[in-house]
């Protein structure tokens, strides 16, 4: 059989490549705009036509190219971003594998103008599947005007799939959102069909943010901002109470490029576990800076997936970070605007080995075993203290000033990483002292004052809180009151099944029951907080939540028992408590490591100041 292989030329070799580089009109913008940044621009256009099929334009006034450049960047592997291997450790750029010019002028008519800042004159160059038509001087601005006509022209499979103008548009919108909400520095406009959709002026991240999905997101966030040896954190996470039902706004940017990494967006997700309803998810945006030499970006052709070699350990300073900030922050009725100084990560020193953060905190009680400070509910329940009542507290805290202040790094704090711990009390000051007088109102809210305001809790959705926050943090099984009667249980056999799988864990919690015939229970003993009248409607209402929230595969089975109880324990609106009670059930909730919101997301608090009362 005579010779068979032959060398593709390089027009069909670069029309297979883009294949992997530009997939649709999205894809392109995507390369051209991140161009434009790498060429240092401080100004970008981008202008589509019929979402990109029949133009893209991307303006810029970035450093330009020279006449042999300007030829040079349509060839495949032509770059000036690397020059030998060990520098794709040490990406600073957004390209760098100089692919997709060649990719992109493989399978559209491509017309460029460039200029360099020092020269008299710039280069027009067209080119057309590959083919250079022409090449000529021209007068044009500082830097580069491309312009990408009538993709795929030369590949109709591509073309037919595009799907309708308004689903490309929107993946070019969001292509555009990537790339200019972490380039906040940099001015952008984005025209569509001669309409202009955005306008964004240079500034810091949290006004680029609020310039694209409007001023709304001031109240919606609270900063993040944690500096470690392996990652530096930035950006901003939404307030729990901001969580959605869909995955909306999430993202996740490494040293400037917007990734996809879904252990990472796990970490921060992971962090609103006992905040946010089930089946919602938070907003974010976030920024991590590392030492490029610790992140491979050259795993994927668009580079949207990277590796970390720290993946572990960024997990758990994510999570902590996006933690600590919903904690501190989440009272700020509107984030402050300041600017974000750029972070200087520096490179890690030769051999350097990172050590995760590690976990130091004191467990502070057993939530079921102080009976000291009990005070007894309207119901004959008493509301126990969290933590002892420090009685050092005779001035009063101001919250805001938590809120204004820069916060500590992990490192020095060496606080929650895996856990969610409980810092002990002597570490976290209550901000109001437990004889401030308290007032309630229509039975379900607690009225008190704070230097800053007026103070108004919501008694159930604080007492869930509390409740919550105990029994996960619990180091010991839970005290328990042996019942006077025994009290019978009954069920059908399926839920029955699943309470059997459940015992151990009520044991934990302070239930004493075993099992008589196959549906029949008997409770002998029970936690303080629950009423022995009510046990069966109790059990009934844990299966029910329990089984929807694993269906619903909320991974973490403790944690919805745990909400699921509190929510049941927690005291109801409708219920007169006593002034002493009250004193206690706000100490508590200060004590707490999220006190503003219940664990299925409700709010517990807010403190209205007396400039918002009476403007
Ligand atoms: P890469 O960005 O990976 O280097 P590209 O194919 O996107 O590869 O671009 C090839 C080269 O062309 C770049 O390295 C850069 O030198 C030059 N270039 C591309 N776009 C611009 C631009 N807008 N301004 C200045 N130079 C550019
Ligand atoms: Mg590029």
């Amino acid at each position: 059989m005579s010779d068979i292989i032959n060398i593709l030329p390089d027009s069909v070799a670069n029309q297979i490549a883009a294949g992997e580089v530009v997939d649709r009109p999205a894809s392109a913008v995507k390369e051209l705009l991140e161009n434009a940044h790498d060429a240092g621009a401080s100004k970008i256009q981008l202008i589509v036509k019929d979402a990109g099929r029949t133009l893209i334009q991307v303006i810029d006034n970035g450093c330009g190219m020279s006449d042999s450049d300007a030829r040079l960047c349509f060839e495949r592997h032509a770059t000036s971003k690397i020059h030998k291997a060990d520098d794709l450790f040490a990406i600073r750029t957004m390209g760098f594998r100089g692919e997709a010019l060649a990719s992109i002028a493989a399978i559209a008519q491509v017309e460029m103008k460039s200029k360099l800042h020092d020269s008299e004159l710039g280069t027009h160059i067209i080119i057309e599947g590959s083919d250079v038509k022409e090449q000529t001087t021209c007068a044009c601005p500082n830097g580069t005007s491309i312009s990408v006509k009538n993709l795929f022209f030369n590949v109709p499979a591509r073309r037919n799939f595009l799907k309708k103008d308004s689903i490309e548009l929107s993946h070019i919108e969001e292509i555009f959102k990537r790339v200019a909400l972490i380039n906040y520095q940099t001015d952008y406009t984005f025209h569509s069909n001669g309409k202009l959709l955005y306008d964004l002026h240079a500034g810091n991240f949290a006004e680029r943010i609020s310039q694209i999905f409007g001023n709304s997101h001031r109240e919606h966030l609270c900063p993040v901002n944690e500096q470690t040896d392996i990652a530096n954190i930035q950006g901003y996470v939404s307030k729990p109470e901001y969580a959605r039902k869909t995955r909306g706004e999430q993202y996740l940017f490494v040293n400037h490029r917007f990734i996809k990494h879904p252990a990472l967006n796990a970490a921060i997700e992971k962090a609103y576990a006992d905040v946010i309803p089930e089946r919602h998810y938070p907003s974010y945006f976030i920024h991590i800076s590392v030492d490029p030499s610790r992140l491979d970006v050259n795993i994927h052709p668009t580079k949207t997936e990277v590796k970390f070699i720290d993946e572990s350990a960024l997990f758990s300073i994510l999570r902590a970070a996006t933690r600590k900030a919903i904690g501190q922050f989440s009272l700020a009725t509107e984030l402050q605007f300041n600017p974000i100084e750029e972070v200087d990560f520096p490179p890690a020193p030769k051999g350097y080995i990172p050590k995760p953060p590690q976990i130091h905190y004191t467990p502070g009680y057993n939530p079921f075993g102080s009976t000291s400070s009990h005070s007894r509910s309207a119901q004959g329940a008493p509301i126990k203290s969290a933590a002892p009542v420090d009685p050092k507290w005779t001035s009063f805290f101001d919250i805001k000033s938590q809120t204004e202040s820069k916060p500590d790094t992990l490192a020095d704090k060496q606080t929650t990483i895996e856990s969610p711990a409980v810092l002990p009390s002597e570490e976290k000051p209550s901000p109001i002292s437990q004889q401030t007088p308290c007032l309630q109102l229509n039975n379900s809210y607690i009225v008190s004052v704070m230097p800053s305001g007026l103070l108004v809790v919501d008694q159930q959705a604080a007492h869930e809180r509390i409740l919550f926050e105990r029994l996960t943090n619990r180091k010991s099984p839970a005290h328990s009151q042996q019942l006077l009667f025994p009290v019978n249980c009954q069920f059908t056999p399926a839920d029955a099944e699943v309470l059997n799988e459940l015992l151990p864990d009520l044991k934990e919690y302070g239930f004493e029951i075993g099992s008589i015939g196959q549906t029949t229970f008997v409770v002998t003993a029970t936690p303080t907080d629950v009423k022995e009248s009510e046990l069966q409607p109790f059990f009934d209402q844990i299966l029910v939540d329990y089984k929807s929230s694993m269906i619903q595969k909320f991974n973490n089975r403790a944690q919805s028992l745990c909400r699921s109880l509190a929510h049941q324990m927690a005291v109801k609106k409708g219920t007169a408590l006593q002034q002493t009670e009250m004193q206690q059930l706000v100490a508590d909730l200060f004590c707490c490591q999220m006190p503003t919101v219940s664990p299925s997301g409700k709010k517990t608090m807010a403190i209205l100041s007396p400039e918002q009362l009476l403007s």
